[in-house]
């Protein structure tokens, strides 16, 4: 069985040659030390013994191993994984901002603070919802600070009886276990045959005891809610608010602002439309923005500009803290380079290339492969392989098939409500050789399913690691070279 483990033991362990070294260092000046009670050493310490080039190579060598943005297209349906230009690192990277402490005062590092306060005006234009605050970690965090804002909100005005949370079926999964977290009952709004929210099923739900719509927008289907004014009126008409799930700006950038819908309340995840290079878990941003009404209640820190003085302050009814200090900050300082070296002009553009780049997709591949809506989409294209599923070829099959080409496999399986998905975002980074290349191999895949479906069941036959064990291998990791089982 070729594992990922043994090739790291054949990489390293077979390199390993009896006394060879990585460092010569110097013949020692300092009188010998005294070894610790012997019980205490080990006998035998079975490490490879290797020189510096061979670890290098063995180091570079498995990062090859990787697909990345960097070195593969990766159309990685609602993670946005475009490209960052490195000018973002180059930037966090400054000394000013990469060495300082986040408990220095304000007032010793004015330009960082200076930072924090423009990146806020820059989200609150962008959505049209003012009040900002940055400190959440992460897109669930965010959702689960506006959520306990929403609380906030409705247990000032005393009206406690507001315990619903509204979440469609097409939302993103983490909607309705943030609202489960800030205590709030997840009721489930249906979705029409075109993957639009049931307007006649949410006025049946929508009551006293509404406290909040949660909407992703656009949808886990990528598609936009052309009923949304209809919607955010008709919550409000019952006195809940609106909270959209913008985890997803590569399609509304410049183009529509939530706060003109309608909406609150939503969060933005800064490491995936405002280009962090992500995955893995982490790091991640995901400030939460609000109307000028709920702005006394966002978490704190809220950078302010006082006089001539920056200062990070406590909003007068603040929901508290939700992590120990300011967010992530060098993802922060990411953001705002991006966002000032695109201008306003640069982030339409962004919206409008990741739009046409995913309805191209679709358009080219909508004759061989099912879609989850057959409509214009926004920045991701939701295919369906019941088709080939017919021919014996999974979704999951054609998405390791991919592998073989050099292309990262989509989204599988998700949004739940579509089956045999395959939820493809090419992203606006991308160049019209790169799709048309993805075309010709999903194209040539599905020749595959008729002529050689075996291929394409046992893919992927380049990769050093095939079909692994993913719920294994994520809760039980091998992290040492010489793990044994
Ligand atoms: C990625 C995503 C989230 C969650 O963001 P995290 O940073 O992973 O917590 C929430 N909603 C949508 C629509 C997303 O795409």
């Amino acid at each position: 069985m070729n594992t990922l483990n043994e090739l790291d033991r054949r990489l390293l362990m077979d390199r390993s040659v009896e006394g060879r070294r990585a460092v010569a260092l110097p013949e020692s000046d300092v009188p010998a030390q005294p070894m610790p009670d012997a019980a205490m050493l080990r006998d035998e310490l079975p490490l490879p013994e290797i020189s510096q080039l061979e670890v290098i190579r063995y180091f570079s060598l498995l990062s090859h191993l990787n697909f990345s943005i960097d070195t593969n297209f990766y159309p990685l349906g609602s993670c946005t994984m475009k490209y960052n230009p490195k000018l973002n690192d180059a930037m966090a990277s400054l000394p000013g901002f990469a060495g300082i402490h986040p408990n220095q005062p304000a007032e010793q590092v004015q330009g960082a603070v200076q930072l924090m306060y423009e990146l806020q005006g820059a989200l609150g234009e962008v959505t049209g919802l003012p009040g900002v605050s940055l400190a959440p970690l992460a897109g669930a965090q965010g959702e689960y600070a506006g959520l306990l804002i929403a609380r906030a909100y409705h247990d000032m005005r005393k009206d406690s009886a507001r315990t619903v949370a509204l979440i469609p079926d097409s939302a993103h999964g983490t909607n309705p276990a943030s609202a489960a977290m800030t205590g709030l009952e997840v009721v489930t709004v249906p979705s029409t045959a075109d993957g639009n929210v049931d307007v006649e099923a949410l006025r049946s739900l929508a009551d006293e005891r509404t406290a909040v719509f949660m909407l992703t927008l656009p949808s886990t289907l990528g598609l936009f809610e052309p009923s949304i004014l209809e919607i955010t009126e008709l919550i409000h008409s019952v006195g809940g608010l609106v909270y959209a799930d913008g985890a997803n700006m590569n399609a509304l950038l410049g183009m529509v602002r939530l706060g003109d819908l309608g909406f609150d309340i939503c969060h933005s995840n800064l490491h995936k439309t405002f280009s962090t290079p992500h995955g893995g878990g982490g790091p991640g941003s995901g400030p939460v923005m609000v109307t000028e009404e709920l702005a006394k209640f966002l978490p704190e820190p809220v950078a302010v500009l006082d006089g001539d003085t920056y200062r990070l302050t406590e909003p007068e009814n603040s929901i508290g803290k939700i992590n120990g200090f300011h967010g992530s900050f060098n993802i922060l300082v990411r953001a705002y380079t991006y966002i000032r070296a695109m201008g306003g002009d640069g982030l339409k553009s962004v919206a409008e290339n990741a739009i046409i780049n995913a309805n191209y997709i679709q358009a080219q591949l909508k004759d061989r492969y099912d879609l989850a809506a057959d409509r214009y989409c926004m920045h991701e294209t939701v295919l369906s392989a019941t088709r080939q599923k017919k021919r014996g070829v999974k979704g999951l099959d054609i998405a390791k098939r991919l592998l073989d080409h050099g292309i990262h496999a989509p989204t599988m399986y998700f949004p739940l409500i579509v089956e045999e998905a395959l939820m493809v975002e090419p992203t606006e980074t991308e160049s019209k050789e790169t799709l048309d290349r993805f075309i010709e191999v999903m194209r040539q895949i599905d020749d595959e399913v008729t002529n050689d479906p075996e291929t394409v069941r046992t893919a992927p036959h380049t990769l050093p690691v095939t079909r692994l064990d993913e719920a294994t291998a994520a809760r039980k990791p091998y992290l040492r070279w010489n793990h044994t089982p």
